[in-house]
């Protein structure tokens, strides 16, 4: 059987790969492969790398306005494409279509950021830090600079990361996900129609081999990573012990604390959308609830109403809500965590590996209750559509959960209590925390990073940190000659 195929993207065209090695891409809604994916050798990944090497300098000289202009046209081109994208994004990671949609325009708010790259680069200036001495700061890019990314966002994610370094001045090499890769693809299309200079941006597939070598080259500077704990341990050892400069973000077990006081539809509607949406594949997602006891049979008998009503189906079908898992090898996985949920001492109160469509990598829904720290419902990233419910007499019982769980993504609270909420937001220890809002992604002007196990390196992703990680600070002290104050002075030179 004869596949497509999916190429590499090297100086601004499609370029097949050489390596003699491919990786299948599936459609999750009928659990059948329809295309085929290069996998790069480490030379392809030089290639590219020496692609970006050679384009950076021009590009790093472009002025800001112009740099500002590629990335108001992308904009445009990325909204008037935004079908396209989404629909390439459900068809390979199986998200249904308004989700895709919902990815794509969080994705298109960090190119709008971007735009503003004259502004987000202005330095500061120091005048008369000293008699006819001033000071100003200056940043500038890295040089080539690399992201790694995963499957569950494979829209999303890479803009997160490019955005902000190509505007910075650098030049951009992407490993996107194996899974899913062909909306990266589609909008590499779309950086070349915006003007973007050859070799500026490039996309290698390809799996560990391309990510090790990404990771040896001496030209790329620096790597953003997105994707699991383990593998993000393992980029920013390599990566720092490369001497680059490495922000990895790994995994998550978001917690939401529900308070007596909280309204309890509006808490069940928010952890059944948090925790089934994108059938759990979003490393924001709910996946336990902390109910304080007197509330807690009453949520989880509201949260048990709604799972009913959800509608898994292809993500193609525009009612349906939520679509299979990415692969066959997830959903066994994740359908193994329900069946064993049991015999670890949790009760099952909805059972989703029953019941869904036969084709594709589907499962329904799960709630689990009873679910405590040292099971592996409770402790693992199931990374699945399956929600956990876990009883605490106390506030302070919750909290103290939340804050010795080794992951810190995203967290939320639920109560209408002001004074709790503010002490929850300042004791907490996650690096996202939503205040009655179940999945606290932060806007494009702020950065997105968790704390502990989610985050390895110290710069949060896009926002004002993403331009912090892309460039470089260089501080200049400038003196002039003045015929009025010149004279010769061999003492240390001191700022008074
Ligand atoms: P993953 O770690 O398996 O893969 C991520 C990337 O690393 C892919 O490009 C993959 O090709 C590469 N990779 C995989 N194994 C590798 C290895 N052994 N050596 C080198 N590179 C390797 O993650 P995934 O399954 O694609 O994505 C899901 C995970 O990502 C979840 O754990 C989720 O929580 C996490 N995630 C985190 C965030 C965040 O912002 N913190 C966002 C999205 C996803």
């Amino acid at each position: 059987m004869t596949f497509t195929q999916i190429d590499h993207w090297i100086g601004n065209q499609a370029v097949p790969g050489t390596s003699g090695r491919t990786g299948p891409v599936y459609d999750p809604a009928r659990g059948e492969q329809v295309a085929e994916v290069a996998l790069a050798s480490v030379d392809e990944v030089a290639t590219a790398v020496a692609a970006a090497k050679a384009a950076q300098p021009a590009w790093r000289a472009t002025g800001l306005s112009r740099r500002s202009e590629v990335m108001f046209r992308l904009r445009d081109l990325v909204d008037a494409n935004r079908k396209e994208i989404a629909s390439r994004i459900s068809a390979e990671h199986g998200k249904v279509l308004s989700d895709a949609l919902g990815e794509v325009a969080r994705g298109l708010e960090n190119i709008e950021f971007a735009c503003g790259i004259p502004a987000l680069l202005k330095g500061g200036y120091s005048e008369q830090a000293a008699t006819g001495v001033d000071v100003y700061q200056l940043r500038q890019p890295l040089g080539v600079v690399a992201g790694i990314t995963p499957f569950n966002f494979p829209g999303m994610v890479p803009m997160w990361m490019f955005a902000n370094a190509l505007a910075c001045g650098n030049t951009f090499v992407l490993k996107p996900s194996e899974k899913d890769p062909s909306a990266p693809m589609f909008v590499a299309e779309l950086l070349a129609q915006a003007g973007l200079p050859d070799g500026c941006f490039n996309v290698v597939n390809g799996d560990k081999v391309a990510v090790d070598a990404l990771l040896e080259h001496p030209d790329v500077a620096a790597v953003s990573f997105v994707g699991s704990t383990p593998i993000a341990r393992y980029i920013y050892e390599t990566g720092t012990a490369n001497g680059k400069r490495v922000q990895a973000l790994g995994g998550a077990k978001n917690h939401m604390l529900v308070l007596p006081d909280a309204d309890l539809d509006m808490a069940a509607d928010a952890a059944v959308s948090a925790a089934y949406g994108s059938a759990g594949e979003r490393c924001m997602a709910i996946s336990v609830v902390l109910a304080v006891d007197s509330i807690a049979d009453a949520l989880v008998q509201r949260i048990k109403e709604r799972i009913p009503a959800i509608k898994v189906g292809p993500g193609s079908e525009p009612d349906n809500e939520m679509g299979p898992l990415i692969s066959a090898e997830a959903r066994d996985r994740v359908a193994g965590y329900v069946s064993g949920a049991a015999d670890e001492g949790a009760t099952v109160v909805v059972d989703g590996t029953v019941g869904a469509p036969a084709d594709g990598f589907f499962l329904n829904p799960s709630l689990l209750d009873d679910v405590k720290p040292g099971m592996k419902t409770y402790d693992d990233e199931i990374f699945g559509p399956v929600l956990g419910v876990t009883r605490v007499a106390t506030y302070d019982e919750g909290l103290d959960l939340i804050n010795r769980n080794p992951y810190g993504n995203g967290t939320a609270i639920f109560t209408r209590d002001g004074g709790v909420a503010r002490r929850f937001q300042y004791e907490v220890e996650v690096g996202m925390v939503g205040i009655n809002v179940p999945i606290p992604v932060p806007v494009s002007y702020y950065s997105f990073g968790g704390w502990k196990a989610s985050l390895f390196g110290d710069t949060h992703i896009y926002g004002p940190e993403g331009i912090s990680f892309y460039t470089r600070s260089k501080v200049v002290t400038s003196r002039w000659p003045d015929p009025a104050t010149s004279s010769v002075d061999l003492g240390f030179p001191e700022n008074r």
